[in-house]
């Protein structure tokens, strides 16, 4: 008999959700609504920020971000190529550059010394990404970026309820450290409402802009003109888009974010138990945490023995019923992204490495001592085979 699969996530949905979402369809106002509105300002507070505006997903967020910041055609923007394709597809949106500069090996997150040489007379922001819920070197990335006047965005996609020391407290990301920083409610993510995103930032201009453009670029939003008693007549100074959160999806985001602090606990539980089943393994990689860093361990990431096959070794655990995902892709590699669409800042060797070298491992809440104890013996086994061949 076949033991039953292990996903590599699985998001964590009960009867509250489902009662959440009870409350805007029996109640009839189903968009950018009040619970969008509830949803933002907990949010806001949840991570320590002065404002917070709810969009479609991370995407969106991140379009609406880059051209709050002024990003242009024509313009440059630094970045991370090791990153999930919406972190570079959101430039090209504003008809922008990317210009990708390499990892660091052991935090696989943008390396604060590859910007300078990346720097051209173009460069109009910098866009750096805590990958996998992993917080980036955020504080040497803003040392750079205020030496050449250079906004900073963060893509924080995976990273809520992920923290950084600074000044000798905790800080949650998106309080943000950045000008913006922007959250996904992905399945693949720590918190979800089916899809969705968030922007979080301190300059309120910048949220007004991000509240009039994600909705057709409107002067009015909805909940004023509900409100009043005189008739209002909206503006459209600008073009906008589409980028609206729905009322449905904010009610499920507010019961996910009450479960953040057990999520991390759970997620912190995990990774640490994994490390101690997986020590020993000869030549395996385990993920590091800096100690200025907490990460809510969004993926767990193990690097694999040089001698290894990424895709025999994930092929035999599959074979076992366990899911794995390679190394997070370099959006260079991707047709999308032929010459032309993209500028090197830099060698990329590190970013091509952890995306051939690597492997993510299964992690979600319900996840059982039992499921782990499978992942590592699998795994084991799978390494001691190969390297016997
Ligand atoms: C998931 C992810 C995104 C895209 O988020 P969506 O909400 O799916 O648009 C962007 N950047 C990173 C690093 C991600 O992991």
């Amino acid at each position: 008999m076949t033991p039953p699969p292990i996903p590599i996530a699985k998001p964590w949905m009960d009867e509250r959700e489902v009662e959440a979402a009870r409350r805007p369809i029996s109640g009839g106002w189903v968009t950018q609504g009040p619970e969008v509105a509830a949803f933002e300002a907990e949010f806001a507070q949840a991570v320590g920020a002065p404002h917070a505006c709810a969009v479609s997903n991370c995407t969106t967020a991140l379009h609406l971000a880059l051209l709050a910041a002024g990003v242009r055609p024509g313009d440059e923007v630094i970045t991370v190529s090791h990153s999930f394709v919406a972190t570079a597809s959101s430039i090209r949106y504003c008809g922008a550059l990317p210009v990708f500069v390499d990892i660091e090996r052991a935090t696989f997150n943008m390396d604060p010394r590859a910007i300078v040489p990346a720097v051209s007379p173009r460069t109009r922001a910098i866009l750096a990404v805590h990958q996998m819920g992993m917080p980036c070197d955020i504080l040497g990335i803003l040392d750079v970026a205020a030496r050449h006047s250079l906004p900073v965005i963060e893509d924080a996609a995976c990273a809520v309820g992920s923290e950084i020391l600074r000044n000798g407290a905790w800080e949650r990301i998106g309080k943000p450290h950045g000008d913006i920083a922007c959250f996904s409610f992905h399945p693949r993510k720590l918190l979800t409402t089916g899809d969705g995103g968030m922007l979080t930032t301190a300059n309120s201009a910048y949220d007004a802009r991000f509240r009039a453009q994600r909705q057709h670029g409107m002067s009015v939003p909805d909940t004023v003109r509900h409100s009043s008693d005189r008739v209002i007549f909206e503006e459209y100074p600008e073009i906008g888009y589409n980028y609206r959160m729905t009322d449905i999806q904010a009610a499920v985001g507010r019961e996910q974010l009450k479960k953040l602090p057990e999520i991390v606990a759970r997620r912190r539980y995990l990774a640490g138990r994994y490390r101690r089943i997986l020590a020993g393994i000869e030549g395996l990689e385990l993920p590091a945490e800096p100690a200025w860093a907490r990460t809510n361990w969004q993926s767990f990431c193990v690097r694999l023995p040089e001698a290894c096959r990424q895709a025999a070794v994930m092929q035999t655990l599959l074979d076992q019923g366990i899911a794995t995902r390679r190394g997070i892709m370099n959006a260079h590699r991707e047709r999308a992204y032929p010459a032309g669409t993209w500028r090197p800042g830099g060698p990329l060797a590190e970013s091509e490495a952890a995306q051939d070298r690597c492997l993510i491992l299964p992690l979600y809440q319900d996840m059982s001592d039992a499921d782990q104890d499978r992942v590592a013996a699998a795994l084991r086994s799978a390494l001691a085979a190969i390297q016997s061949q």
